[in-house]
Parts: C-alpha cells; sequence; structure tokens
C-alpha cells in the first residue's frame, strides 16, 4: 500500500494582513497537533506606494514579524522548524521593491503571487462584480501572463496558486485555445526560470471549489518536471495542513513523487511517498 507522508505547508498569514487570525505560535502548534515538522509562514508582504495596503502587513511590522517568527522557532526547536518567508505580490514595475524585500532578511522562499490584472483586485470579494462587465476570457489570459512574468522576473522561490483567476467560478470559455497557450506559456516560463508551482488547497474552500491549479495543469507541470509545493493557505490555525493528502494524491496520480523544501532560498526535493 502506498501511503503519503506530511510535507511542508509553505502557505500560511498572520492577523497583520488583516485578514487573518491566529499567532505564529497558534499556526505552529496547529501543525504540531496535525503531525506536520516543517511549515513556511508566509504573510502578504508590504508593498511600494500603498499598493493593496488594506489587504497586508506595513512595511513598518516587517521587524515585529521577523521577532515574533525567531521566536516561534525557538520555542518549536526540535518539534517544527519554521521557515522565514513572505507571499510576494507581483506586478509589473513592483521589481525594485522586491529586491528591497529579499535583501532585507535571510528569508527561506520568497512566494510570488498574483491578485491584481491592472488595479483590479480579481481575487477580492469586495471586486468580484468586474467579472460580470469584462472579458472572462482576456482576463484569464492576462492573469497568466503576469504569472509569467512573475515566474521569469527571477525573483521568487515558489509561484502562489496559480490560477486563482478561477476563485469565485468564472470560467474562460470550454476549450479555449488562447487560453490553454497562456497557460503553457507560463509553465514553460516557470521550467525556464526554475521555480516551483505551489499545489493549493484554499481553492476547496472557496466559490470554485477546486485545488489550484487544475488538473490538467497539474499533469502538464509534472510532464515538464516542475518541481511543487505544497500550501493551505491558511488564514487560521485550523486550515494548516487542510487536504493536504487530497493534493498530494493529484500530484501523485500524474507520476510526481517529491515535493520542494527551501532553507534559506536554497532548494531540496523530497519523496512524500511511502510503501507500507
Ligand atoms: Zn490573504
Ligand atoms: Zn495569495
Amino acid at each position: 500500500m502506498t501511503r503519503f507522508l506530511p510535507v511542508p505547508d509553505y502557505h500560511m498569514h498572520t492577523p497583520r494582513c488583516n485578514h487573518a487570525k491566529g499567532t505564529i505560535d497558534e499556526y505552529a502548534q496547529a501543525a504540531v497537533d496535525a503531525g506536520l515538522t516543517e511549515i513556511g509562514m508566509s504573510d502578504h508582504s508590504p508593498m511600494p506606494n500603498g499598493f493593496d495596503k488594506a489587504w497586508r502587513m506595513d512595511e513598518s511590522e516587517l521587524d515585529s514579524f521577523l521577532e515574533e517568527l525567531e521566536a516561534a522557532q525557538q520555542k518549536f526547536k526540535g518539534k517544527l522548524l519554521i521557515k522565514a518567508a513572505l507571499e510576494v505580490d507581483y506586478y509589473e514595475g513592483a521589481e525594485a521593491y522586491i529586491q528591497y524585500l529579499a535583501a532585507y532578511y535571510d528569508w527561506d522562499y520568497l512566494m510570488g503571487s498574483v491578485h491584481f490584472i491592472g488595479d483590479w483586485g480579481f481575487d477580492n470579494p469586495d471586486e468580484v462584480s468586474q467579472f460580470e462587465h469584462c472579458d472572462i476570457e482576456q482576463a484569464y489570459i492576462d492573469y497568466f501572463r503576469l504569472v509569467e512574468l512573475s515566474a521569469a522576473s527571477g525573483l521568487f522561490d515558489s509561484i502562489g496558486h496559480p490560477d486563482l483567476i478561477k476563485k469565485f467560478g468564472h470560467r474562460a470559455p470550454t476549450g479555449s485555445v488562447a487560453v490553454l497557450e497562456a497557460e503553457n506559456k507560463m509553465l514553460q516560463a516557470v521550467k525556464q526560470a526554475d521555480v516551483a508551482l505551489e499545489i493549493s488547497s484554499a481553492g476547496l474552500r472557496k466559490p470554485v471549489k477546486e485545488i489550484y491549479p487544475h488538473v490538467g495543469m497539474v499533469e502538464r507541470a509534472v510532464a515538464l518536471g516542475i518541481p511543487f509545493v505544497y500550501g493551505s493557505d491558511a488564514h487560521a490555525p485550523a486550515e494548516v495542513g487542510h487536504a493536504m493528502q487530497t493534493c498530494l494524491q493529484l500530484l501523485h496520480q500524474f507520476g510526481a513523487v517529491e515535493v520542494a523544501c527551501f532553507h534559506k532560498r536554497q532548494r531540496k526535493m523530497f519523496s512524500f511517498v511511502e510503501q507500507v
């Protein structure tokens, strides 16, 4: 029989982003209780010029974030590895600031995520009505183009929830060749830049009720040899490790037997499959 070992959960938030709850200790304890041996704290990073200010930590909070993180690392030593990370928004023009963030601390990994197409925060519940007034096929193409650029920027170790555009269940026309091409260009950029993709259970908790990325994209990414990390995108301690086995099953179904972990921005692969 094949069993899947617990893997790191590399996506979780703290109240500094103004839309999550729980201390780092509480996330860590939840991880230990769920049988995990490694997590990554990856709160929404500061961004320049007031970008999406309400939904992320302020730059002035970075030091307290790191202090709380280092204290938790000490407290859970020997029980749980807690990696220092950020979920950084990617948009064109943010590159210099992201380099500044990268140099700010000895991070274990930086995850790049696209939450905006231009000034449209397409995953924000307050802005969901814009799907009614836009060309959804074009939105998908624009979204994957930005994810492609985020990978090609070389600024990130992993790419968060790589088809987030589907969050509220709005779908590009079935069989759209243009969307498939945009997805494939994105995957090529990910492969080229040697970046990992996140397989995220968060979509299962959203209206789309589906893992990010969708099954076809997982299949193509595995075939290309693109490494994966797992993330729950927990915004509360109870969500840590959510649907990990379901995500691993999906990877395994297409032949993947390893996921990535990061230490000081160096990637290592390890097997999550155990024969019992
Ligand atoms: Zn969030
Ligand atoms: Zn995100």
